[in-house]
């Protein structure tokens, strides 16, 4: 019940009782006016009844002395007291008027009757007396009848007052009894009264109002300290501490939401803040190893508790390779091909286990934990992909925010064309279009870092220069000869391995510097170079051409001359090797200690 509707209904009952328990007063009042009445009225009756009684005694004493002593006072008295007859009907008059009960003035008029009869007596001895008969006037007054009449009226005066006094005692005590019943039925409204005032007092002020406002007054306080931790407990009353509980439940419970807003907003734009800073690292890798690094540490930070690998593909487009992984995901293979994966058959990110309505990628095993694909494209092509397992319950692929895997997923794959088209200009840049070979820029690139290089670091330059060459283009055409360039260049590279690098020089001659080996394992080397070719056998259209043949001119530094000199030392050894009639190897160094012989 609403507080305003309980102080209403004790507002009114409190009228009501306060009304009642004057009503109550006022009854009282009135029995003990009634009360006061009857006793007026005992007391008149009382001396009614007296006058009555002493009237028939007074002129009885009057007549008495007059027949006994003569006097004329006496009888003037007697004659005066005559008057008495008119007084009692006066009196009797008056007990009528009183509402006196019919038993009561029955004996009034007995005792009108026998004073009337009491008055004859006296009036006849009087007449005695006056007559001269004293001894008769004596008698009359003193006989038996005057007596007995006298007696009579004495005891009907005596039962007046009797039934008089005993009915207004009742009047009295009824009077009485109404009124002490009335004023303690005012007293219990009046104590109900205050009973109500004081209960609705501390149900109200107390246990409805200052009790749950104390209450609240806490739970507002933490919530203005932002402090949302606690539960507002329910208030099932329908009055205004319940609204007021209702609305402090909603101002908690907005402020949680405001908060969880708030924590969405943050992470949001720490998520954002994460992408950003991936996408800068990114933009700034030179290398796939490197992007893979960057993006193994950057995606679980953006989608946490959620597993993944980044794929590449290949060349050909036709299957895609592990680059890099986080939080080990376990259902999908390491490299399979592109036709597995729905995500890159259509284009568009897929997902895999999570409702059995849809096919699975082939490329993940059938443990039904869910997995989504993302396609890596770029420029419209499919360039690797990147795939993410959930971890668990609470982080699934499937709620990971469709933008911001997009964006990452578009960042990524330009990155990584990004990177391949770096790697391809390089390419173009340092290698020699026709063998695959580093070109003659890269040499010298080569040869000025090693002349910087003040570590004296032993260097081999291997001149080459195929024997004859003119002639396969003269015979077979400038593709034959090219065919025999790119023979030979797969020859040297596959020969030198990781010992040392070759470039094309120009035309038909080629370069291998070796660093950190001596003179005689570059000697090695290039004879190794000189006999791999001329015993590797070519074919140019289905015939066998050659055999093809190359001489070498070798030089090495720093002992035998400075890293400048290189290439020219190394020419005029194969310059030598070409006038001692090719196919064989000249070392400069082994020139340079003929000649001290030939000197010496
Ligand atoms: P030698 O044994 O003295 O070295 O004789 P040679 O014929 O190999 O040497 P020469 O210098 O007379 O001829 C080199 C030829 O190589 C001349 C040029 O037309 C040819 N040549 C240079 N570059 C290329 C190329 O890229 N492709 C083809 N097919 N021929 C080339
Ligand atoms: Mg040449
Ligand atoms: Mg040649």
């Amino acid at each position: 019940m609403r507080i305003t509707t309980i102080t209403n209904w004790a507002y009114g009952i409190t009228v009501v009782l306060t009304v009642l328990s004057a009503a109550a007063f006022i009854l009282s009042a009135r029995s003990a006016t009634q009360e006061r009445q009857a006793i007026e009225q005992h007391l008149l009756l009382n001396s009614l009844g007296e006058e009555l009684a002493l009237g028939a005694e007074e002129t009885t004493d009057e007549a008495r002395l007059y027949v006994m002593r003569g006097e004329a006072r006496h009888l003037d008295a007697f004659t005066v007291d005559e008057g008495e007859e008119r007084r009692r009907d006066a009196t009797v008059g008056t007990l009528r008027g009183l509402g006196v009960p019919d038993r009561e003035l029955q004996v009034v008029e007995q005792v009108a009757v026998n004073a009337e009869a009491l008055d004859k007596i006296e009036e006849a001895a009087v007449a005695f007396y006056r007559g001269g008969n004293q001894t008769g006037a004596r008698d009359t007054l003193f006989g038996p009848e005057h007596e007995r009449v006298q007696t009579a009226l004495l005891d009907a005066v005596t039962q007046f007052r009797a039934l008089a006094t005993a009915r207004t005692e009742a009047a009295m005590r009824n009077a009485q009894a109404r009124s002490d019943l009335w004023a303690d039925i005012a007293k219990v409204i009046l104590a109900l009264t205050a009973a109500v005032f004081l209960a609705v007092l501390y149900f109200v002020l107390r246990r409805r109002v200052a009790i749950p406002l104390m209450r609240m007054t806490g739970i507002v306080n933490r919530l203005a300290k932002q402090d949302f931790t606690f539960e507002v407990p329910p208030d099932r009353r329908r009055d205004e501490i319940g609204e007021m509980n209702d609305a402090i439940q909603i101002f908690r419970e907005n402020g949680l939401e405001r908060n969880r807003l708030d924590d969405e907003r943050k992470q949001d734009q720490r998520t954002k803040d994460l992408i950003l800073q991936m996408m800068h690292r990114l933009q700034a890798c030179y290398a796939q190893n490197e992007l893979a690094e960057v993006v193994a540490l950057f995606v679980p930070q953006i989608f946490p508790g959620i597993a993944g690998c980044l794929y590449t593909m290949n060349e050909s487009r036709t299957a895609l390779a592990e680059v890099s992984r986080w939080l080990d995901p376990a259902h999908t293979q390491p490299s399979f091909p592109a036709a597995a994966c729905w995500g890159l058959r259509r284009g568009r990110p897929h997902v895999s286990h999570v409702a059995d309505n849809d096919i699975p990628c082939q490329h993940l095993d059938d443990s039904g934990v869910p997995g989504l694909c993302v396609p890596l494209t770029a420029l419209g092509e499919a360039i690797g992909l990147l795939y993410f397992e959930d971890r668990s319950k609470d982080a699934t692929a499937a709620d990971a925010p469709r933008l911001y895997l997009e964006l990452i997923a578009e960042n990524i794959g330009l990155a990584i064309a990004n990177l391949r088209l770096r790697d391809k200009l390089m390419s173009l840049a340092v290698r020699d279009a026709l063998t695959g070979l580093f070109n003659r820029r890269s040499l010298d690139e080569a040869l000025n870092n090693l002349h910087r290089d003040k570590s004296a670091r032993t260097v081999v330059c291997i001149m080459i220069d195929i024997d004859h060459f003119k002639r396969f283009n003269d015979e077979f055409g400038h593709d034959a000869g090219d065919e025999v360039l790119r023979h030979v260049a797969q020859i040297v590279s596959d020969t030198v391995g990781a010992a040392g690098t070759a470039y094309r020089f120009g035309g038909e001659e080629l370069t291998v510097i070796a660093t950190d080996i001596a003179d005689e394992e570059g000697f090695g080397l290039a004879e190794k170079l000189r006999t791999s070719v001329f015993t590797t056998p070519f074919s140019y259209r289905g015939r066998i051409v050659g055999p093809l043949s190359i001489s070498v001119g070798i030089a090495s530094s720093p002992v035998s001359g400075p890293t400048t000199t290189l290439i020219n030392r190394a020419d005029g050894a194969l310059l030598q090797a070409k006038l001692s009639g090719r196919n064989r190897t000249v070392a400069a160094f082994a020139m340079g200690a003929e000649e001290e012989l030939k000197r010496g």
